[in-house]
């Protein structure tokens, strides 16, 4: 059984060091809390600090087809509520049925912009809102701990042409 983390093995050959640092804290989390630690679990892990981009369930799964061998999404299901409760991913809810999931390492603070049609995720930063929401924190008594601003619209491909995503992934499936 392994005990570290696994980065050879995999089709992809050798991630970066950081992805190797996110794996090494995530399996010493599964340790401490008496998870056992499978080469699934880590494959699983190891895609996902590797994405280091916004994912959904469904894209994960799309993302892990390549493997030889299957993964169930009841795996993929039970390594993100692992990673979760690690604080090594962030569950994102951008106001649709389904979640979105992000991983924390080699990331500043962001805020989001999401499409409402393709479900496109912009980040942005802007010194002055997060000064703003500080300083309204402040007003009212607050010490701010953490917080998450979602910005909901149209993204420049569904303002410029009436379409975006959505409408040609609908297409694909006719
Ligand atoms: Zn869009
Ligand atoms: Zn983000």
């Amino acid at each position: 059984m392994p005990t570290g983390p696994v980065g050879t093995g995999t089709e992809e050959g050798s991630a970066d060091a950081s992805v190797h640092q996110e794996l090494s804290r995530f399996s010493n989390f599964l340790k401490q809390q008496g998870f056992k630690i499978t080469s699934q679990r880590l494959l699983v892990a190891e895609k996902i600090f590797d994405l280091k981009d916004h994912f959904t369930v469904d894209s994960l799964s799309e993302a892990l087809k390549d493997r030889r061998s299957e993964i169930s999404r009841a795996t993929i299901y039970r390594i993100i509520s692992l990673m979760v409760e690690a604080g090594q991913l962030i569950e994102h809810n951008f106001g649709q049925s389904v979640k979105y999931y992000e991983p924390v390492h080699g990331k500043e603070h962001h805020d989001h912009m999401v499409c409402t049609d393709c479900g496109l995720i912009q980040e942005f930063h802007h010194q002055d809102i997060e000064r703003l929401q500080e300083a309204m924190a402040e007003k009212l008594g607050f010490e701010l701990i953490d917080h998450s601003l979602n910005l909901y619209g149209k993204c420049t491909v569904l303002k410029a042409t009436g379409k975006c995503r959505k409408a040609e992934a609908e297409k694909r499936l006719e």
